[in-house]
């Protein structure tokens, strides 16, 4: 069985030769037969000089270089769509995700599994995030169709006809974990416990965390668009009662004027849940407009480690057509 590892590297410098030190000690007793396919994410630092110097000692090491930071679910995907092996595995770069794992998880891959997910453990971490996400995942399960699973992240085998399938899906907003989940086959799991990460520091703040939290309630379905539905039903009957009773106390009372606390906060709330509603179609209306551009998800500015010198792209149209056509496209061809 020929493996493929499709690792994203983004400012990765500094943790590049360890990473390495550790694939070529671990991966010859997984299979012989391997590649390592290093996605150079448009890092800052160092990264490509590393890569292209590690893709010139060892052939079973290759590379890609976008042209620019496209985000790691954009250069895992350019990873999948040059991966050649018969499984291929999606690795962080950081050794966040234990190479060690491979084995067994080839070894499930064998028995038939198409994908083969690494859970980690949220040992380690804070209680406060934690509770965070536990809570989140409870919820967004609930509004989302598939079922997203705490801690299974994107360290998993797939098989090829995983990746084929994961590649006929050709929307320009990749939430991966949905899209996982969305593909099915049979999935086996297994658990490992929570790895700190040796070099360099995450790029994840709480504002990209919160951001990436929306797009996971957005990306499957409409249902908060349902939800506006419903609320909106609801504080419309409340609103038509509430009205009724004034009107008749109107009536048999005449008009009082105070009334300023019940205007203030009808004002604030309907304006609150409209504004929350407004956000939330603008959100959808948002996607709408990025997938109907249907621009390439990522660009490729430099290839190598196939056993030629290192392929720089030439840019114009013709060769970005080529390199940089619609997802989707590609796969239909
Ligand atoms: N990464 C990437 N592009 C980005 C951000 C991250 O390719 O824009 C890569 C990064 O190099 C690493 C992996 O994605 O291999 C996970 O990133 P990180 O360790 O920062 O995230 P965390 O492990 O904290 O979830
Ligand atoms: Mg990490």
């Amino acid at each position: 069985m020929r493996i493929s590892l499709v690792i994203p590297c983004f400012n990765e410098e500094r943790g590049l030769e360890d990473l390495y030190a550790v694939l070529t000690r671990v991966l010859p007793t997984v299979s012989e037969d391997f590649e390592v396919l290093l996605v150079d994410d448009g890092s800052a630092d160092g990264t490509l000089a590393v890569l292209r110097r590690i893709a010139a000692r060892d052939p079973r090491f290759k590379y890609l270089a976008l042209s620019r930071n496209f985000g790691k679910e954009a250069s895992m995907l350019a990873g999948l769509r040059h991966a050649d092996g018969d499984v291929v595995a999606l690795m962080d770069a950081d050794l966040q995700h234990p190479p060690e794992l491979l084995a067994r998880m080839v070894d499930l891959a064998a028995r038939g599994y198409d994908q083969v997910v690494a859970r980690r453990s949220r040992r380690g971490e804070r209680p406060v995030r934690r509770l965070v996400s536990t809570l989140y995942y409870r919820l967004v399960n609930k509004v989302v169709d598939v079922t997203l699973q705490n801690g299974a992240g994107d360290f998993r085998l797939l098989s090829r006809r995983a990746v084929q399938a994961l590649l006929s899906l050709g929307e320009y907003n990749r939430f991966s974990k949905g899209l996982f989940a969305w593909i099915g086959f049979d999935t086996a799991v297994i658990d490992y416990d929570n790895v700190q990460r040796r070099q360099g520091d995450s790029s994840w703040s709480l504002r990209k965390l919160l951001n990436y939290g929306i797009d996971g309630v957005l990306s499957f379905n409409s249902r908060p668009l349902r939800l506006g539905i419903y609320l909106g039903a609801l504080v419309t009957t409340v609103a038509f009662g509430y009205a009724a009773w004034v009107v008749a106390r109107a009536v048999r009372h005449g008009v009082d004027v105070p009334g300023y606390v019940t205007v203030m906060c009808g004002i604030l709330g309907l304006g609150g849940l409209q504004l929350l509603f407004l956000g939330v179609i603008g959100e959808y209306v948002g996607r709408i407009y990025a997938e109907t551009k249907r621009r390439p998800h990522f660009l490729v500015k430099e290839s190598g480690g196939t056993g030629r010198a290192p392929v720089t792209l030439p840019s114009g149209p013709e060769v970005g057509e080529v390199v940089a056509e619609p997802f989707a496209q590609g796969i239909a061809r």
